[in-house]
C-alpha cells in the first residue's frame, strides 16, 4: 500500500489530500465566510425561520393531551406528531425508522445533501443564527480575520466577550428546548418554576448541554459536519454522477481566467449597447474571482467538483450568480445539476434506474406504514381466562374468572363499561375495577361471568363482550366460557 505524501501533491490537486479547514500540520484553518446574498439565501432564510419556529414550539404544543413531539428515552415515552407510541408499538417504530433511512437514501441519491443545506439543525442554527450574530458583532470576514490575528485590544475584547455571551445565551435556550423534547415541556416548566437548587442534577445536565452546544457553534462549526456527522460520510456512498447537487458547470466555465482591463472595457461597452457580452477567446465564463470560495462556510472551492465537505448550502450559487449578473453573463455557472447533465449539456435524465428502484422500495414501505397506522388503535382491550381455573358453581349458577387489560393511549382519562352481547343468560360482574382508564395507562383487573340457570347448557360456550368507551368507540372481544 502506498502512502500519499501531502507535500508531493500538486497545488491544484491539494483539495484531494487535505481538508480546507485543516492545515497540513494538523492545526485548524479558521473559515471566515462572507455573507451570501441572492434568491437561494432568501429561500433558505424563510425555510430556516419556519424550522426554528417549529423546533422551538413543537414541545409546547399539545394535541389531545399529548406533547406534539416527545422523545423521552428515560421513561420510554415517545410521541410523534401528537401520536403516542408504546413499547408494544415497537414494530411500528422499527418500520418508521427503516422508512426514514430509505427516505434519506432516495433523497440523497436523487437530489444530494438537500437535508444538510436546508434542513439540518446544525446548518440552520450555524448559518442562519450564530454566523449572522457573528457578522453583526464582528463585521465581515476581513475585519474578523484582522481582529483574530491582531492584538487583544479593547475593541477585540468587547466584541469577543459580547459574541461569547450571546452565543452562550442562545445555547442555553437550545439546551432547554432539547430538554423539553426529552423530559417533556410540562416537566421542564415545573423544574424551572421550582428553581435550579431544587433539581441540581438536572441543572448540571442543562449547563453541560449548554456548553456542548456553545462549543459546537462557537468553535467546532463545520468540523461537526466533517468529523462527527455520519450522514456526511455515507453521502459519498449514495451519490453518483447523476445525483443533482450544487455543481460547477466546468464545460461552460473552463478555461477559467481572470478578467483583464480589455475584458472589462469590452463588457462595459457591450452592456451600454444592450448586447450580450462576447466570450473571451479560448476562455470559459468563470472569471476566477473566487467569490464562490469566499462565501463557502466549509472553505472549499466548488469548482473542484463534488467534495465531502460540501453541505450543499447554495451560498456559492448565489455568489456566482451575483458575479455573472455584474459582468453581464448568464447566471447558473454554479447551479443545482448533475455531473452527467453538465457533460451532456443539460440533457441527462433526472430519474435514473437506481433512483427509480429506491423509490419503489420507498413507496412499498410507505404503504406498509400507512396500513399499520390505519389499523392501529388508541384504545385496546385484552381478555384472558384466569390461569389455572375452569369453573365454580354457586346458587346463582356456573361462574368463570377472567383477567382484563384495558389500554388507553390517548392523553385523556377514558370512562368505559363492558356488556355481554351474546349469548343471552350470561352476566358480567367487575371485581373491584375502576370505571375509567387513566390517560396513557394500562388498566389491569379481573371480572367474573356467571351463567344463569335459564341460559343454554353447553360445556364450552363462546361469549362475546363489548367494551363501550365514553367517546363512543366500541370494541368487541370474544372469550370462552367453561361449564361442567
Ligand atoms: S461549495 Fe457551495 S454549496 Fe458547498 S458548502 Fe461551499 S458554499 Fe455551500
Ligand atoms: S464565483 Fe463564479 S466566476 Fe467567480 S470563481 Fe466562482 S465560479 Fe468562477
Amino acid at each position: 500500500m502506498s502512502v500519499v505524501d501531502v507535500n508531493e501533491v500538486e497545488d491544484h490537486e491539494r483539495f484531494r489530500a487535505e481538508l480546507a479547514s485543516i492545515q497540513p500540520d494538523g492545526r485548524r484553518r479558521w473559515i471566515f465566510a462572507r455573507k451570501p446574498r441572492g434568491r437561494f439565501t432568501r429561500w433558505r432564510e424563510v425555510v430556516s425561520a419556519i424550522l426554528v419556529s417549529f423546533l422551538v414550539s413543537a414541545p409546547f404544543v399539545h394535541v389531545r393531551g399529548h406533547q406534539f413531539l416527545l422523545l423521552n428515552i428515560i421513561d420510554r415515552e415517545f410521541v410523534l406528531f401528537g401520536m403516542p407510541f408504546w413499547p408494544n408499538d415497537f414494530y411500528l417504530v422499527a418500520v418508521l425508522f427503516l422508512t426514514g433511512i430509505v427516505t434519506f437514501v432516495v433523497i440523497t441519491a436523487s437530489i444530494g445533501r438537500i437535508w444538510c443545506g436546508w434542513l439540518c439543525p446544525q446548518t440552520v442554527f450555524m448559518e442562519m443564527v450564530f454566523r449572522r450574530i457573528e457578522w453583526a458583532i464582528n463585521g465581515g470576514p476581513v475585519e474578523q480575520a484582522k481582529r483574530k490575528h491582531g492584538p487583544w485590544n479593547a475593541d477585540r475584547l468587547w466584541r469577543t466577550g459580547l459574541t461569547i455571551g450571546v452565543f452562550f445565551a442562545i445555547s442555553f435556550v437550545i439546551a432547554n428546548v432539547f430538554l423539553s423534547y426529552v423530559l417533556s415541556s410540562n416537566t421542564l416548566l415545573r423544574y424551572i418554576y421550582d428553581g435550579p437548587l431544587a433539581h441540581t442534577e438536572l441543572f448540571a445536565g442543562l449547563v453541560f448541554f449548554t456548553f456542548v452546544f456553545f462549543m459546537v457553534f462557537y468553535r467546532f462549526r463545520e468540523q461537526a459536519c466533517l468529523i462527527a456527522c455520519p450522514y456526511g460520510r455515507y453521502m459519498s456512498a449514495l451519490v453518483d454522477e447523476s445525483t443533482v447537487a450544487v455543481t460547477y458547470d466546468f464545460v461552460r466555465g473552463e478555461q477559467r481566467a481572470k478578467w483583464g482591463k480589455d475584458d472589462a472595457q469590452m463588457q462595459r461597452k457591450a452592456l451600454s449597447e444592450g448586447r450580450a457580452i462576447e466570450h473571451r477567446q479560448g476562455h470559459g465564463d468563470c472569471i476566477d474571482c473566487h467569490q464562490c470560495v469566499t462565501v463557502c462556510p466549509t472553505g472549499i472551492d466548488i469548482r473542484n467538483g463534488i467534495q465531502l465537505e460540501c453541505v450543499n448550502c447554495t451560498a456559492c450559487i448565489d455568489a456566482c450568480d451575483e458575479v455573472m449578473n455584474k459582468v453581464g453573463l448568464q447566471p447558473g455557472l454554479v447551479r443545482y445539476t448533475s455531473l452527467r447533465s453538465v457533460e451532456a449539456g443539460g440533457k441527462h435524465p433526472f430519474l435514473t434506474r437506481r433512483v427509480i428502484a429506491y423509490s419503489i422500495v420507498w413507496v412499498l414501505l410507505m404503504s406498509v406504514v400507512g396500513t399499520l397506522f390505519a389499523i392501529r388503535k388508541d384504545l385496546d382491550v385484552v381478555v384472558l381466562r384466569q390461569e389455572g381455573t375452569t369453573w365454580v358453581t354457586s346458587t346463582d349458577g356456573v361462574a368463570n374468572f377472567y383477567r382484563l387489560q384495558l389500554i388507553n393511549k390517548t392523553g385523556l382519562p377514558m370512562p368505559y363499561h363492558i356488556v355481554i352481547t351474546s349469548p343471552p343468560g350470561y352476566e358480567l360482574k367487575m371485581l373491584g375495577m375502576p370505571s375509567q382508564i387513566a390517560s396513557m395507562q394500562i388498566l389491569k383487573g379481573r371480572f367474573i361471568i356467571t351463567r344463569t340457570r335459564q341460559a343454554s347448557v353447553s360445556s364450552h360456550q363462546a361469549v362475546v363482550l363489548k367494551v363501550v368507551y365514553a367517546d363512543g368507540q366500541q370494541q368487541q372481544v370474544e372469550t370462552s366460557f367453561l361449564a361442567p
